[in-house]
């Protein structure tokens, strides 16, 4: 569900707004993007990926459980960056992606040893930060990256 108007693409930084604007649900939109079947654990391609950090419950927790989605075979168990297809990123939410919000941008990716990278907004940079988060996996590190 998208904001009227927009379209995403690969690098978009989008966020919906979760329980009445309670709080912001950040993602990075990769477009074409590469998940694990569980079932054959071959990798399949999904159309509309989005790394984005899990989302809390209402109640500030990490979500124990969430069924199976049939497209990005993405299951909830823990707190952590994970690659889902578009409609497990936003739950049902309306879509925003961000305009003007570089700065924020640069912050949200802002990792050690990469100051010089931070004014980049070129999507394939973005883009590979997103997935950098991913692959860390770890949240320790990570600053509530979205
Ligand atoms: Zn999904």
């Amino acid at each position: 569900m998208m904001a009227t108007g927009q379209e995403l693409k690969p690098g978009d930084h989008i966020y919906t707004k979760c329980f009445g604007g309670l709080y912001d649900h950040h993602g990075i939109y990769v477009g074409k993007a590469k998940v694990k079947n569980p079932r054959t654990g071959k990798k399949e391609q999904i159309e509309n990926g989005v790394i984005h950090l899990l989302g809390l419950d209402k109640n500030g927790k990490a979500k124990t459980y969430q069924p199976q989605c049939p497209k990005c075979f993405h299951e909830s168990h823990e707190l952590r960056v994970v690659l889902t297809c578009l409609d497990c990123s936003h739950e049902g939410n309306t879509i925003h992606r961000y305009e003007y919000e570089v700065l924020l941008l640069s912050f949200t990716f802002k990792s050690s040893g990469s100051c010089s990278t931070f004014t980049s907004s070129e999507p394939d940079v973005v883009i590979k930060r997103a997935y950098s988060f991913l692959h860390k996996k770890k949240l320790r590190r990570i600053q509530l990256p979205f």
